[in-house]
């Protein structure tokens, strides 16, 4: 198994372009109907992020994860950071998310991070590395430093997303 990042388009969704992997799908248009559901639209600031180096085991680095503010759309007010966790309609959003089953919200880390939402992906260390290194362990990181990534064999990163590169660099700043 591996991850596979195309864009992804949902009718609740502004901001950035969501890159993720495609088995990312469903979650996000279960979080797609809880946007609908609670009166906002979903602000993207990042979503899948090309790593070269692997820091940690990180969902938005298998497109299992997005960062958000919300735009509350009876008012048209963008919710950031310190009004996510206060907001009413927010509330009803992090709610379904809550209820969800399988999705996440950052508000309930350990350290709060109250833009994230992901699958929790990661909770399984193993699935995670085998789902990021696609059950191969014949690429390594400096492989991909070096440009000699089988494309056949390692991660599937369009040249759309490698245009993109910078973009999601830039919005990494917490
Ligand atoms: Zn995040």
């Amino acid at each position: 198994m591996s991850y596979e990042i195309k864009q992804y388009n949902g009718s609740e969704f502004a901001g950035k372009s969501v890159f993720a992997d495609v088995d990312f799908f469903p979650a996000l248009d279960r979080i797609n109907q809880y946007a609908k559901d609670s009166g906002v639209t979903i602000f993207v600031t990042s979503s899948y992020r090309d790593y070269v180096i692997e820091v940690k085991k990180d969902n938005h680095e298998i497109g299992h994860a997005i960062d958000m503010n919300l735009i509350i759309n009876a008012t048209g007010h963008l919710c950031n950071s310190e009004c996510l966790p206060n907001d009413p309609d927010a509330k009803v959003f992090f709610d379904l998310i809550r209820n969800d089953g399988e999705l996440r919200t950052g508000l309930d880390f350990h350290q709060p991070d109250p833009v994230h939402i992901d699958d929790g992906y990661n909770q399984n260390i193993i699935a995670w590395t085998i789902k990021h290194d696609g059950g191969n362990t014949g690429v390594s990181s400096t492989d991909e430093i070096a440009g000699n990534t089988n494309s056949s064999e390692g991660p599937d990163v369009s040249d759309l997303t490698r245009k993109n590169k910078k973009d999601f660099f830039l919005v990494q700043v917490f």
